[in-house]
């Protein structure tokens, strides 16, 4: 008797399962909108608003008017616009200032700029400080830091909001070419001080410069490069590497893409921490072994952006020299080297 229930009980079982089967594969054909449980294992996910930084992007961009991009259309500028390796060569007119400014204004992102103003270089940062004020970054928080071996001398240079300057004091060496090398260390230990949290991107600029014309966030990318305003119409056997086989920093007469200046480079701080550092121990390396690279701090950075190809790279619209006049090319000047006296600086 017990067992018959028993068995009954089973059969219903196993036809209310059938029943509700049937019915769930019914309404799954049937209904509008499908509902596979094993699928959400947190449907109350689909209650909550997704917020994430990307959404005021999306709408400032639906009200914003810019000229459709034409993939048959003559290129707007006679420069190169894309390396080999597929990085955007950024020159005036291969981008829309407004539209960047919509995509990455809403991003938050704060911008860090390394400069040394040691021993006579001081004389270079106000100068260099104002203009960066009035070009660098426009609208988006920096962090300038001030590396100087005279703290006192460096000017108040009055910032916009959203800016500040650090002024870091280190030793100043009695060589300028020391001074120079030196960089690479420094600013590795300072982004794995602090300026890891405290910025997204570093640029690391000469103090020897200003800004004429905007820089923005088309400079933005994981490693940026430069291209040095002396050799950007020179054949890579000319480019002034380091040639010597005993420096790490040696290129051989058939490798390199552009020769980059020394005097501009930046990235993701992440990347440009492992780009530092590593060029860091290439120059410990060439110490260790007597030997100075031909063109110091730069022949080691040429020499690692062959193998580490930057992810974009500027035109020398980013880095000029006042001495040489200005070729139709270049639509317009944004840094600049100033015409310094170099005897009376390194003397
Ligand atoms: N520098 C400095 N004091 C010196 C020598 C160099 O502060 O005595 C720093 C400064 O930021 C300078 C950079 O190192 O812009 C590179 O040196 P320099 O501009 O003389 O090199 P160049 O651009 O002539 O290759
Ligand atoms: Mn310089």
């Amino acid at each position: 008797m017990r067992y018959t229930k028993l068995g009954l009980g089973l059969v219903s079982c196993l036809f209310v399962g059938v029943g509700l089967w049937a019915l769930w594969i019914f309404s799954e054909n049937w209904l509008p909108v499908s509902y596979v449980s094993y699928y959400l294992p947190c449907p109350e996910i689909f209650n909550m608003k997704l917020q994430y930084k990307g959404e005021k992007t999306f709408q400032a961009m639906t009200q914003l008017h810019y000229p459709q991009p034409k993939l048959l259309e003559q290129r707007p500028t006679k420069l190169l616009t894309l390396t080999p390796w597929l990085a955007p060569i950024i020159s005036e007119g291969t981008f829309d200032p407004t539209l960047l400014h919509s995509i990455y204004q809403p991003l938050n992102l704060t911008i860090g700029l390394t400069v040394f103003a040691v021993g006579r270089y001081v004389h270079f940062i106000q100068h260099f400080l104002e203009s960066a004020e009035a070009f660098f970054m426009q609208g988006y928080l920096v962090h300038y830091y001030v590396f100087t071996d005279n703290p006192a001398a460096i000017p108040r240079v009055p910032l916009g909001p959203g800016r500040l300057l650090s002024v870091i004091p280190i030793l100043g060496y009695p060589r300028w070419e020391e001074i120079s090398m030196r960089r690479m260390e420094t600013i590795s230990q300072l982004i794995a001080k602090r300026a890891h949290h405290e910025v997204n991107y570093l640029f690391c600029l000469d103090v020897d410069m200003v800004f004429r014309n905007s820089w923005g966030p088309e400079t933005l990318g994981d490693m940026v490069a430069a291209i040095h305003p002396g050799y950007y119409a020179v054949p890579r056997q000319q480019f002034p590497y380091e040639r010597r086989r005993v420096s790490t920093a040696f290129v051989d007469d058939n490798e390199g893409d552009f020769y980059y200046g020394g005097a501009v480079f930046g990235g993701r701080v992440a990347k440009v921490y492992e780009f530092t550092s590593g060029c860091h121990m290439a120059i410990l390396t060439d110490k260790a072994n007597g030997i100075m690279a031909a063109w110091q701090e730069e022949s080691h950075l040429n020499r690692r952006f062959i193998t580490h190809k930057p992810s974009k790279v500027l035109s020398p619209e980013y880095l000029w020299d006042d001495r040489k006049p200005q070729p139709p090319t270049l639509k317009l000047i944004r840094f600049s080297t100033l015409d310094k006296e170099t005897s009376w600086l390194r003397g």
